[in-house]
């Protein structure tokens, strides 16, 4: 027997819904309602200080103005604060995990005083300062109230997950590069997840099956397959979606006003007419 297909939407309210996310979310929707599977959605807002309600709703009118329907209740990570916890906690007693007192100006000036400073998907690496603190020099500064984030020991995590990979649709089976965003942090003292563990948490309590996402995405995947490796959790097959772009070859963001999909109605554009303009009849 074949195993369903779960898959989601997760958009964080952090501004109005545009067509890039019109075009993400028809591109999963129409998926789980081709195959018979579900389609989920869920709101990414660990982010309290970004995130607003009114963006929320609007998430929920315009899908539901767009003809996207959803099954069960939507997931709202900031209500599910305590799983992601729960997850830190068994990183925490595998030893795969530390705490970092950099700010970000200690991180700057670490990088541009190194010989080389090797750079992933999003920038140079955090250059590891704390990785190797001490044990009692790690607790005076925890006792001091310095503050600090969480982050994963990518060389322990891996050496301790083994080799991982996971099966992306267009290509086939890719293999984890447990490397690739170095010690990337998993909370912090305001946001107590981050997007990779919220994010990894969320598809395996939500069973998703296939993860649909834009492209832009794909390299974080090495980080969710090696939590998910670290943590027990099935992996899910990928299917990561090229990135609509405007008529200048730029990618559709936050900023653009005029083609949220709140404008795009106000206009006097249909629904059937915006899922025409991002390929969808
Ligand atoms: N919340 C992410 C975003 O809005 C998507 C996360 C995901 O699909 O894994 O870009």
């Amino acid at each position: 027997m074949s195993v369903p297909l779960i898959t989601r939407f997760a958009p964080s309210p952090t501004g109005y819904l545009h067509l890039g996310h019109a075009f993400s979310a028809l591109t999963a929707w129409r998926r789980a309602r081709h195959d018979g599977g579900r389609f989920l959605l869920r709101i990414e807002d660990i982010d309290i200080r970004r995130c607003k309600a009114e963006f929320e709703t609007a998430i929920l009118e315009d899908l539901a103005w767009l003809g996207i329907d959803w099954d069960g209740d939507v997931r709202r990570q900031s209500e599910h604060f305590a799983d992601y916890g729960a997850a830190l906690d068994r990183l925490q007693a595998m030893g795969v995990i530390f705490p970092c007192f950099c700010t970000r100006a200690d991180i700057a000036r670490e990088i541009a005083a190194a010989q080389s400073a090797p750079h992933g998907p999003d920038g140079p690496l955090y250059p590891g300062t704390c990785r190797a603190l001490r044990p009692a020099e790690r607790q005076a500064r925890v006792t001091a109230g310095v503050e600090f984030a969480l982050r994963l020991d990518h060389a322990k995590a891996a050496a301790m997950a083994g080799p991982y990979r996971f099966f992306e649709e267009s290509h086939g089976w890719v293999d984890g590069d447990p490397a690739l965003h170095g010690d990337v942090v998993l909370a912090r003292k305001d946001t107590p997840t981050s997007y990779h563990l919220a994010v990894t948490v969320d598809d395996h309590l939500q069973e998703t099956t296939l993860v649909s996402r834009g492209e832009d995405l794909q390299p974080a995947t090495h980080v969710h397959g090696l939590l998910q490796t670290l943590l027990g959790y099935a992996t899910p097959r990928y299917a990561h979606h090229h990135l609509l772009t405007d008529a200048q070859g730029r990618r559709y963001a936050k900023r653009d006003q005029a083609l949220t999909l709140r404008a795009l109605r106000d206009s006097g554009a249909t629904p059937a007419e915006v899922r025409r303009r991002v390929g969808f009849d």
